[in-house]
């Protein structure tokens, strides 16, 4: 489904429908944070562009596994910590301040939204900056927890990575030589507190997901291509309960059908004005 007329046409019907709605339920995806530098793992049609994300069941059975993502994601953390919130997370923001967000559910585990200063966030697939172990259930941080990995790495090159989009590409005599983070309580292995790829959202998080949107009376999808089943039944909730939904997303997505409103546009910049005007 593409869009017909005009950028301004289109800008402009986002404004109207965002100046509409009085409760409306905003679901977020990886378009959101790109312009911050956090790459996307899926191209505007939908596909893969590089390798797939980890399956759980993996990480837990096969050791290398386990060490080729810690060694990854070990190395990959200075980078995360460094973006920062782009124009979409300041939009959000300032929505909310407004009074007419109600909630942001966000497929995103880079804690952005909050840093921009939105309040109401549910982090559908958890956050990178939490680590869970998977035996005890310990909760525990991942900066304390980079800390503990250098200390018992000390000669390890983290700058082997070679990403040049973020999603590091080590070699494999690098990762051999890696040794990968364990639960300083019971010695179990370690994950980062997000939602892996053959794993379900948390029941009672999804629960407050799904209540928010009862309480709204729009959905509003922004920068997400909604190939992942936990943020498409949002669409097809609110489509059942009858809210008109809108999706700003670059490419397009598996709920375009479904929206009476498609803007293919960046979210900073089509949010950034149709707020504006709101607030
Ligand atoms: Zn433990």
């Amino acid at each position: 489904m593409g869009f017909m007329g005009s950028f301004d046409a289109v800008d402009d019907r986002l404004r109207r429908w965002i100046a509409r709605h009085r409760r409306v339920f905003a679901l977020t995806g990886a378009g959101c944070s790109t312009a911050s530098g956090i790459p996307d793992y899926r191209d505007d049609r939908g596909e893969w562009k590089r390798r797939p994300p980890v399956m759980i069941l993996a990480f837990r059975t096969q050791d290398a596994v386990y060490r080729r993502y810690w060694a990854r994601a070990y190395a990959g953390w200075p980078r995360l910590t460094s973006a920062a919130p782009n124009a979409a997370h300041r939009a959000f923001a300032q929505w909310e301040s407004a009074g007419t967000l109600h909630h942001v559910v966000t497929q995103n585990v880079d804690g952005l939204h909050q840093r921009a200063g939105s309040r109401a966030v549910v982090d559908l697939h958890g956050r990178l900056d939490v680590v869970v172990c998977l035996g005890c259930g310990a909760r525990t941080s991942r900066s304390a927890l980079q800390d503990a990995i250098a200390a018992a790495n000390p000669d390890w090159r983290a700058e082997a990575v070679t990403a040049p989009d973020g999603d590091a590409d080590i070699d494999a005599r690098v990762i051999e030589s890696f040794v990968p983070p364990r639960c300083e309580a019971c010695g179990d292995l370690l994950k980062p507190d997000v939602v892996f790829f053959g794993e379900n959202v948390p029941t009672e998080r999804y629960e407050h997901a799904r209540e928010a949107l009862g309480r709204a009376d729009a959905l509003l999808v922004a920068g997400s291509s909604l190939m992942v089943y936990s943020g498409f039944r949002f669409v097809r909730l609110a489509r059942e309960a009858g809210l008109p939904i809108a999706i700003v997303n670059r490419g397009r997505t598996r709920g375009d059908d479904l929206a009476e409103l498609k803007v293919e546009r960046d979210v900073g910049t089509a949010l950034a004005g149709a707020v504006a005007a709101i607030a």
